[in-house]
């Protein structure tokens, strides 16, 4: 069975779970039992660099942000 990675939608606790594919829309954060969303890890990191520059490579063109790349 796959590992899955989770974020909850109200708390946005975030947390990998073992779920067969057909369960992975029921499953609950472990803090506050909200349902919770599947993410993908690679697509949320590019996502969250490209947005805040914090993290990462740089994106926009300039080594400021980052210790050179
Ligand atoms: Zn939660």
């Amino acid at each position: 069975m796959p590992t899955y990675d989770f974020r909850c939608k109200k708390c946005f606790h975030k947390f990998s779970k073992r779920v067969s594919s057909s369960e992975k829309d029921k499953v609950t954060c472990p803090e506050c039992n909200e349902r919770a969303e599947q993410i993908f890890t690679g697509f949320l990191y590019k996502k969250a660099a490209g947005e805040n520059g914090s993290s990462g490579g740089c994106s926009g063109g300039s080594c400021a942000s980052c210790s050179g790349c």
